[in-house]
């Protein structure tokens, strides 16, 4: 393809331009599209999606608005006469409140007065002076060793005593050492049987736990008492049981030992004791009353503040319930479950029962409150199912597994935290239309890639060839114009040369008439191939077929064209063998023939020694071949198959007048026959060019192929000499 000119390259870039400036838009959108294909399914559910949380909210405020006022009215009618403990056990045994799982009394600034928070880590004050010899009889008891272990703590005591003698100046170290010792007196009685010794020591161990104010002491006084419980009737158990119900044993001694106490005294009253229902029943409020400062405990590190916050926001900093607003909600998690908190003004019955009380806190579980509710918004049978998270983002109702890959889901927020959020019911189904959604995507981007690929190829081919043919129209009006420019001018100098009169003799005269009849005749050829190309050019260029005597055909070429290749000093060699039959139009193969021996005398004649063309003709493999070689001056290798193109000529043409067409015309001729046209280099110097004709089928022969043909195709007149 030759070099595009200025305004063609503009037509290439705008060709190219407009298929590939779209190509890289479409290409951009389509990878950003792809990428969102997971998240594309919820622009269309997200509608939908709002609708239903919305819907899912509603039923949660119309649950609350149905479920508080009662329980917090049956509250109130009960609190100030059962306590805390009791009022959520009857309340919760009730089918309706199942849900409340504590009640708390707060102050005005809405710190707990009960129950108090669970004592913190445990100190453990030992006395050094002492620690030996308690360590010795702990270890003697603990090896059966009973007796040996009272012998050494009653003198332990003794000289205890003797050396610091109860009374005000004794320090607690002292007080501390005397207290172990005599549980464990006490302990050690009670192994050999002898309660009646056991009984004092512990009862005075428990009066010396009285003056201690730490954790561990108050745990050995616990189980001095627990002691002298189990070593007196069952109604010392029922005593010190209720007393640990009703939370009067809980100062500084940690739940899990008051549960553990609690449950030891209720065992040990026999099955078939008419007391021991009491003592079931005192254990259910133990229990309640252990969860309950549980929860005070998360109240006091987690919610108060919360609380307190929420209060400040609103700008009110001492009261915390208003009359316009009477009850104060607030959720959390405190362990596994989802808490409401739910606040209201005590009453006046309450307030004075606990000094200073302002609040009562009823916690409610909101997954035992709203799990009937929420269970109609799950399943995978609507469009939707709903998932709930707390405000710590633990999950009340987990989001369903099977969720298309980066699938925001639209979520609602309500009651101070809670989250909801929509899935797809069947997030299944939802992934497989994503995925078929995003295939089609993908096949549709590529089709519509390989569709502006293919537009821009095809409008670049198109540019190209209008560049090749403007390029062709340009040479095609210089060339012909400077080859008809020649002829013309010796016609006109002969021509007047005659008209004036100016020949010397007759003789002259005709010759110079004979130059004016083979210019026309050459402008004539000239002219022909012009109008052959131009009809090849446009695809209308006919050929009439008929079986031809090949060797025949060339010998009539060859008598009618020697003399002219004579007369530029050649020797026509030929060897033209008769019965080689093909089917073409005969006209057009003279033409070409004629096209290639005149070839071969402009360019294959160089000098005396090479002055001989050979003319071949013979059959092979079903193909006639017709080879024309010359001793010229040869084609350059690189240009072997280009001196086929139209208007093409070899760099070596130099000073050979021609228009480059004929071999285009040869060629165009062979393979509209089935055939081809070759040239190759020549050893020893020249061209060899071989036109190759499929030979016509037997059947086709003529019988009498030399007389057929010789009607057939009379010897073309001889061509125009070449003037080179
Ligand atoms: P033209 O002869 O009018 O230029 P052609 O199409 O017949 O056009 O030939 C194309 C070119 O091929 C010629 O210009 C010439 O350079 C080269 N050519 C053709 N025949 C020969 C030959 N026998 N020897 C050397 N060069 C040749």
């Amino acid at each position: 393809m030759r070099t595009p000119r200025p305004r063609l390259r503009h037509r290439y870039l705008l060709a190219l331009g407009t298929f590939l400036l779209p190509l890289a838009v479409l290409a951009v959108l389509g990878q950003t599209e792809l990428q969102r294909s997971g998240i594309q399914a919820q622009g269309a559910l997200d509608s939908g999606a709002r609708q239903f949380l919305a819907s899912a909210v509603k039923e949660i405020d119309q649950e609350l608005a149905r479920y508080m006022p009662p329980l917090l009215e049956a509250s109130q009618r009960r609190l100030a006469e059962l306590g805390p403990v009791r009022t959520v056990l009857e309340l919760g045994a009730q089918e309706r409140f199942a849900a409340l799982r504590d009640i708390i009394v707060l102050d005005e600034r809405a710190s707990l007065i009960w129950p108090t928070p669970p004592p913190g880590t445990l100190s453990l004050p030992f006395s050094r002076d002492s620690r030996g010899a308690l360590q010795a009889a702990d270890l003697l008891l603990r090896r059966g060793l009973y007796q040996d272990g009272i012998t050494l703590l009653e003198h332990f005591i003794e000289q205890l005593v003797a050396a610091s003698p109860p009374g005000r100046g004794r320090r607690p170290e002292m007080w501390d050492s005397e207290l172990r010792a005599r549980f464990l007196l006490g302990t050690a009685e009670r192994r050999l049987g002898h309660a009646d010794l056991a009984r004092p020591e512990f009862e005075k161990a428990s009066s010396l736990a009285g003056r201690f104010r730490d954790t561990e002491v108050a745990a050995i006084g616990l189980s001095a008492d627990l002691a002298i419980a189990e070593l007196g009737t069952t109604a010392d158990r029922l005593k010190l049981l209720r007393e640990i119900a009703n939370s009067e044993r809980e100062a500084r001694v940690a739940d899990g030992l008051l549960t553990a106490v609690a449950q030891r005294l209720a065992v040990g009253i026999p099955a078939e004791d008419p007391d021991r229902a009491t003592a079931e029943a005192l254990l259910l409020e133990e229990h309640q009353r252990a969860a309950t400062r549980a929860f005070a405990g998360y109240y006091d590190l987690v919610l108060k503040y919360g609380l307190r916050l929420r209060r400040i926001r609103q700008a009110s900093q001492s009261e915390f319930v208003s009359d316009a607003d009477p009850e104060e909600r607030i959720v959390s998690t405190p362990s596994d479950a989802t808490t409401l908190l739910s606040l209201r003004a005590a009453t006046a019955a309450e307030a004075q029962r606990w000094h200073g009380c302002a609040h009562i806190g009823l916690h409610v579980d909101l997954n035992v409150l709203l799990a009937p509710i929420l269970r109609a918004f799950t399943g995978t049978n609507g469009t939707f199912t709903l998932a709930v998270s707390d405000p710590d983002d633990v999950p009340m109702l987990p989001s369903p597994a099977a969720v298309p890959e980066n699938f925001v889901p639209p979520s609602r927020e309500t009651y101070g935290g809670l989250t909801l959020r929509a899935y797809p019911a069947n997030g299944e189904r939802l992934i497989a239309q994503a995925e078929a959604a995003a295939r089609n995507r993908t096949l549709l981007m590529l089709a519509l890639f390989v569709t502006a690929l293919g537009g821009a190829l095809w409008s670049w081919r198109s540019v190209s060839r209008e560049a090749e043919l403007a390029d062709l129209k340009i040479d095609l009006v210089s060339r012909v114009s400077h080859e008809l420019k020649t002829p013309l001018a010796l016609i006109r100098m002969y021509g007047e040369t005659l008209g004036l009169g100016r020949a010397r003799d007759p003789e002259q005269a005709s010759h110079f008439g004979g130059i004016i009849t083979r210019e026309s005749e050459r402008l004539t050829a000239l002219i022909q191939r012009i109008l052959d190309f131009s009809q090849q050019q446009a695809g209308t260029l006919q050929y009439s077929p008929d079986v031809v005597d090949l060797g025949r055909l060339l010998r009539a070429v060859c008598d009618a064209y020697t003399p002219h290749l004579e007369a530029r000093g050649a020797i026509l060699v030929e060897t033209l063998p008769d019965n080689i039959f093909v089917r073409c139009d005969a006209n057009a193969c003279e033409s070409a023939i004629v096209n290639l021996l005149e070839n071969a005398a402009k360019y294959g004649v160089d000098g005396d020694d090479d002055r001989e063309i050979e003319l071949d003709l013979r059959a092979e493999t079903g193909m006639a071949t017709i080879e024309v070689r010359d001793r010229g001056r040869g084609i350059p290798r690189g240009e072997l198959d280009r001196v086929f193109d139209g208007f093409y000529r070899a760099s070596n043409s130099g000073e050979v007048r021609g228009a480059g067409l004929g071999l285009s015309l040869v060629r165009h001729f062979a393979r509209a026959h089935g055939g081809e046209v070759l040239a190759r280099p020549r050893e020893d110097g020249g061209s060899v060019f071989r036109l190759t004709l499929p030979l016509a089928p037997p059947a086709d022969r003529p019988l009498e192929p030399t007389a057929a043909n010789g009607k057939a195709h009379p010897a073309p007149s001889a061509p125009p000499p070449d003037r080179t």
